[in-house]
């Protein structure tokens, strides 16, 4: 019954009203200028936490988008810089034209990472969905040729392929080069010819990953907010002694904040996502369908006093 209700609720909330929507974003969202991600992120850098901005706005459907958000990330990291915040630069590159025309999405991002990488600083390519997957990957071959120590790429556990495809970039992997993933589970809503559907199928994949990469000596941001793979990486770390300098934790902004502090607590290093900009609404949509119980927690506060 919950499961039906849950689903239901995900199927109408692309059609709610976008104050419905802001009610539940804003605890995810940091605002809709850079300077409000600038001061959310000097906050957290005071609580011991490193972030990745990012500007929302993906899946544009005319060109002369791309050439706003290239703008945009480009006063990011001059302002973001200029604050001496403590961070990087995550992106999609369907902001930058991906569906569009590839060739500019590429010169785009090259822009942006060439800008990090003058700052001695790193950008991570966000994984979208599956039908975005190899065009992701070559995307991030090409960028860390130009630039092998300022781009790293995302990796979802819940895509069958993802064991094949770290099998292969691992062949990228050299000292000069390093190979550096973000590993999460994976948000879009994909098929079951494609994707496990199962938790724990999920999860057994996520550590299966994760310990392939911390042997090979890729550096690993570990996204999740997962009690249990938490404690999997925790035993993963011990097992292999992995230098605190080869892994970072990553979370969300505005998710499991204590869950967080426990891990900056016992030592490790944490990162937090921290979005922002004008096009929130796309963003938020997909977190409410992916935890429909908040958009009831919502729902309840409002009709019931
Ligand atoms: P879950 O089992 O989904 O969550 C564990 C617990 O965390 C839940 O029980 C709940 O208590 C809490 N929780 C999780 N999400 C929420 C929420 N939205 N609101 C409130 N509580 C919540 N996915 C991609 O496909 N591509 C990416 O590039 C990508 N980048 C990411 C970057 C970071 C830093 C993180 C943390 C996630 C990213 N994701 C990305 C999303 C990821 O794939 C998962 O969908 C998301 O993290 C939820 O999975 P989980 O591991 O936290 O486990």
């Amino acid at each position: 019954m919950t499961n039906m209700i849950n689903k239901a609720i995900a199927t109408v909330i692309p059609y709610c009203p976008k104050k419905f929507i802001w009610v539940f974003s804003k605890k995810y969202i940091a605002g809709v200028s850079v300077q409000d991600a600038i001061k959310v992120s000097q906050s957290l850098n005071e609580q011991g936490v490193c972030v990745t901005v990012d500007l929302l706005g993906e899946f544009i459907t005319n060109i002369r988008q791309a050439d706003e958000h290239l703008e945009e990330y480009l006063q990011i990291i001059a302002s973001f810089e200029k604050a001496q915040i403590k961070g990087n630069y995550s992106l999609k590159p369907t902001s930058f034209g991906l569906l569009i025309d590839p060739e500019k999405c590429y010169q785009n991002i090259r822009g942006i990472v060439a800008l990090a990488s003058k700052h001695k600083n790193f950008v991570r390519i966000d994984m979208e969905d599956a039908q975005r997957v190899d065009q992701e990957l070559l995307l991030y071959l090409r960028l860390k040729r130009a630039f092998p120590n300022n781009v790293g790429l995302v990796l979802q556990a819940y895509l069958k392929r993802t064991q094949a495809d770290l099998e292969e970039l691992l062949k990228e992997h050299t000292p000069d080069s390093p190979l550096n993933f973000r590993l999460c589970k994976g948000i879009y809503n994909e098929s079951a010819d494609i994707a496990f559907k199962d938790g724990e199928k999920i999860n057994r994949n996520y550590l299966k990953l994760l310990e392939r990469m911390l042997c090979e000596g890729v550096y690993v941001g570990i996204a999740t907010h997962d009690q249990a793979l938490i404690k999997g990486a925790y035993e993963l770390i011990d097992k292999y002694n992995v230098p605190k300098d080869m892994y970072e934790f990553q979370m969300l902004y505005g998710v499991t904040p204590k869950l967080r502090s426990s891990i900056v607590a016992d030592g490790h290093k944490m990162r937090v996502y921290v979005p922002y900009g004008e096009d929130w609404f796309g963003y938020s949509t997909r977190r409410l369908k992916e935890n429909p119980k908040m958009a009831q927690h919502i729902i309840k506060s409002i009709f019931v006093k």
